[in-house]
């Protein structure tokens, strides 16, 4: 039997109820000297606008992270075996103040990607995603986005006069041109909305949605090719909303919508994304707070996993095309 996520530094006989917390108990570093992905914490709740607290998520998905043993039967990749993985530590943010949080994200994001290194992100709310597509739109132009969410967070504004929020972030990335429209998916999509026009709002600014009964009525290998001939061979972006999955499986948000996904069914929405030119995921909304026996914490942190091993098996397919 292999030690659970081996990590030198700590020697061969670590259970994971041991040691220094990061995840999977990856090296905390910020060298990233031949790093292929960086684990990166942004715990920012300052743009939400019920239940906060999300400036809790990264600590407690790094703990149910230790859970993790490191093989993904069905992905079949070990990812800490194919790439080099660190875990950065957190973002510096200023609890009081989101434009120089936001500055400050995509200043550490950019020095990030700008060595090559791919990040996976934990929030913190959604409104984090803006500062970190700008970062990544910097290095890699306009991008396809998938954008799991039971709200389209494609709003002008959700409080009079102020830009920003857990509720603006696509509609802000939309207008920056930091989103190739033809390839914006909403996916999960679901729970009363403020009026009649959010919806058609969303789309008319450049949103495919999959509501949650196109998912369930079409099932889900029938959306995800859907969504990949949608998304074709463009560079993507993943930003996984935690309330896209059912509040009786991810309990832990600040915005819970019924009836949605199961952790299975994100699992395998995740998992279907393998072959496409996944370059940057965020992974937020996960309140710690309100979450219960950490099931939602144990959800992310798999889902991080899951990125991971999509991420590895990238780097083999780049591998193989490279052999002559
Ligand atoms: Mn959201
Ligand atoms: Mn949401």
């Amino acid at each position: 039997m292999k030690t659970i996520n081996p990590n030198p530094a700590f020697g061969s006989h670590l259970e994971p109820f041991m040691g220094l917390t990061t995840f999977m108990r990856l090296p905390a570093t910020h060298d990233l000297e031949g790093v292929d992905a960086a684990i990166v914490g942004v715990p920012y709740d300052g743009g939400t606008s019920f239940r906060s607290g999300t400036r809790f998520g990264p600590r407690s998905i790094r703990e149910m992270s230790l859970l993790l043993w490191g093989y993904n039967n069905v992905l079949k990749v070990a990812p800490a075996e194919e790439l080099k993985i660190i875990d950065y530590g957190d973002v510096e943010i200023i609890p009081v103040d989101i434009r120089k949080t936001m500055d400050s994200i995509t200043r550490e994001a950019a020095q990030i990607l700008a060595n090559k290194t791919m990040i996976i992100s934990m929030g913190g709310d959604h409104s984090i995603s803006l500062p970190l597509l700008r970062a990544h739109h910097t290095r890699f132009g306009p991008l396809a986005v998938i954008h799991f969410d039971s709200h389209p967070d494609t709003w002008s504004e959700e409080y009079p006069g102020e830009a920003y929020s857990h509720g603006t972030p696509f509609y802000n990335a939309l207008r920056e041109g930091l989103i190739d429209q033809e390839a914006y998916v909403q996916v999960g999509i679901r729970g009363p909305v403020s009026d009649a026009g959010d919806l058609p709002e969303a789309r008319k600014r450049g949103a495919r949605i999959f509501t949650i009964d196109m998912i369930f009525d079409n099932g889900i290998p029938e959306v995800l090719k859907k969504i990949r001939a949608i998304i074709g061979n463009r560079r993507l972006y993943v930003s996984l909303d935690i309330d896209c999955v059912d509040p009786a499986f991810a309990p832990g948000t600040g915005t819970p919508e019924v009836g949605g996904l199961s952790s299975y069914n994100i699992l395998q929405l995740v998992r279907g994304l393998k072959g496409l030119d996944l370059i940057g995921f965020d992974l937020v909304e996960v309140c710690p707070p309100y979450d219960h026996s950490s099931i939602t914490s144990i959800l992310a942190a798999n889902l991080v996993f899951e990125f991971l091993s999509l991420l590895a098996l990238k780097k083999n397919q780049q591998k193989v095309e490279k052999e002559p």
